[in-house]
């Protein structure tokens, strides 16, 4: 084997060949030779690592340049995150800041804004509701208040033509129980719909005879119709099921002011009730309600005004007939309540025809003999025992003078407590209970009485309208309930009602 390159150039030009053959020079020679080789070898493994090194170094840098570009990008798009948060606002950090505490502390600037922020989102909140409560207090007491000294000119009114008024005297009696009666509805009508805005109506599920029901609400309009020269029809759908179940109160209401409006806006003319089935679907009975009349007719450009609230059609119309403006957009809401929706077809001068749709659970009930509560009629609750709880002596004047005209024999209790001694000793016909009174209260009497009598009916009497009221009486045992001030049909016919199975 040769030495190694360099050594065999340096042996021929610096070494005589006689020294060349020399053992002890020839292992010299091989000596050096063997560490020139080392010394390559070294350099090839010392230039392979540089090279290795230097690829990695490459590496990280590429991968550095480019995690900084991730990091403008992404405080480029902060920033803009952050301006399109509120546009119309000038951040405090510049264009070329890229100092992510700068930002960092700008963001905490304003997660403490927006804490505040919902904070004081949350007392504006609540104020607003305990100005809510309030104002569902004051309503709900100034209406007792309104309605207590109403009740008395009702009252008195109603008690005066009973005593046979000249006709002279008949006229203007007439127009103090219409307008009283008038502003008793808009105190209704307000209310109701406070109630209806805030949302706090549920509905009730009772068992309704619609028949019975729609035939009821025609007797108790077919007065008033006929003063104003109507005929009020009726147009019943024989196949509608004896029994429905839904809620007899709403459907009252809205039917109620339907039929008030035609007879209003009517005059010599003809308004019919239809109750149509529409269909029996698995679940429901979907029946249909129209009220038509041949009155004055709504304009085409009115016909969805009148549904906003506090509009009427004509304002020479609210001087004329009164009224608040506000029944129509109760019944919308009361039939939204239920999923339904009121529509209108009307011409001027043709008259107007109001309809809706509603669905009723089935019920299980199944119709009896016709009931007896119609001998109504017949003026008289002569052998009747009646305790009537109440402690406005106005109220009681008012209700005793009309049991005494229907022959009954009255008690009065002046509070829940002497109520409850009274039925305790006496077994009553009928107890017809007021709901707020001192020392007791006609819900607690009411409780009370029916511990030990579960038979008697009791009959709530409420000043306060709040249509909520009657599941309320219920569930403390009452068995019905009449709002004050009562028209003596209606407390005669209830009285009756309650009654006759007895006879
Ligand atoms: P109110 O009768 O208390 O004024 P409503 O909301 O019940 O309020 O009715 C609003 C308006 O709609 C009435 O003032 C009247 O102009 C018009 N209107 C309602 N029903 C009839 C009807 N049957 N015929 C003609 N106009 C009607």
């Amino acid at each position: 084997m040769g030495y190694h390159s360099i050594l065999e150039k340096q042996i021929r030009k610096l070494l005589p060949e006689n020294y060349q053959v020399e053992a002890v020079m020839q292992e010299l020679l091989n000596t050096i030779s063997s560490s020139y080789q080392a010394f390559d070898r070294d350099k090839r493994l010392a230039d392979h690592a540089f090279e290795i090194s230097e690829r990695e170094y490459q590496k990280v840098n590429a991968d550095l340049q480019a995690q900084n570009d991730i990091r403008k990008a992404s405080i480029l798009k902060l920033k803009e995150a952050i301006r399109s948060l509120d546009p119309t606002r000038s951040f405090s950090f510049d264009e070329k800041d890229e100092d992510l505490i700068s930002i960092i502390s700008f963001l905490e600037e304003q997660i403490a804004r927006s804490k505040q922020m919902e904070a004081d989102l949350i007392l504006a909140k609540e104020t607003a509701e305990k100005a809510s409560l309030a104002k569902s207090e004051f309503l709900s007491i100034m209406s007792h208040e309104i309605r207590t000294p109403l009740n008395a000119i009702i009252g008195t009114n109603n008690l005066l033509h009973y005593q046979d008024p000249l006709p002279s005297q008949k006229e203007l009696l007439n127009v103090m129980k219409i307008s009283s009666e008038n502003l008793l509805s808009l105190i209704n009508d307000v209310l109701d719909y406070g109630k209806l805005e805030e949302g706090k109506i549920i509905l009730a599920e009772r068992d309704i005879n619609l028949k019975q029901f729609v035939k009821n609400l025609r007797a108790a309009h077919r007065l008033r119709a006929e003063e104003r020269g109507n005929n009020l029809r009726l147009m019943f759908d024989e196949d509608i099921p004896d029994f429905i179940i839904g809620d007899d109160i709403r459907l009252g209401q809205v039917l109620n002011n339907l039929i008030s409006n035609a007879i209003k806006f009517t005059k010599k003319g003809t308004i019919t009730i239809e109750v149509l089935l529409n269909r029996i679907a698995e679940e429901c009975v979907y029946v249909d309600f129209a009220i038509i009349d041949t009155g004055i007719g709504i304009p085409p450009e009115k016909q969805e005004l009148i549904f906003d609230r506090f509009t009427q059609a004509n304002n020479n119309i609210t001087r004329e007939y009164g009224g608040s403006g506000l029944g129509l957009t109760i019944i919308r809401l009361l039939l939204k309540l239920q999923n339904s929706d009121i529509y209108l077809e009307s011409e001027a001068d043709k008259g107007s025809k109001f309809y809706f749709t509603l669905c009723f659970k089935k019920s299980e009930t199944v119709a009896q003999e016709e009931s007896k509560t119609m001998h109504a009629d017949a003026p008289d609750l002569k052998g009747l025992q009646i305790l009537l709880v109440e402690d406005v002596e106005f109220n009681i004047m008012v209700a005793e003078k009309m049991l005494q005209n229907w022959n009954a024999k009255v008690e009065i209790a002046g509070n829940g407590q002497i109520a409850v001694e009274k039925a305790k000793a006496t077994q009553f016909d009928i107890i017809l209970m007021d709901l707020q009174m001192p020392v007791m209260d006609g819900y607690t009497a009411t409780k009370a009485i029916r511990e030990f009598d579960t038979e008697t009916p009791v009959i709530a009497l409420t000043a306060s309208i709040t249509i909520d009221i009657q599941g309320r009486a219920t569930e403390f045992g009452m068995n019905d309930c009449i709002t004050k001030p009562f028209n003596p049909r209606d407390l005669f016919s209830i009285i009756a009602k309650y009654t006759s199975k007895d006879k």
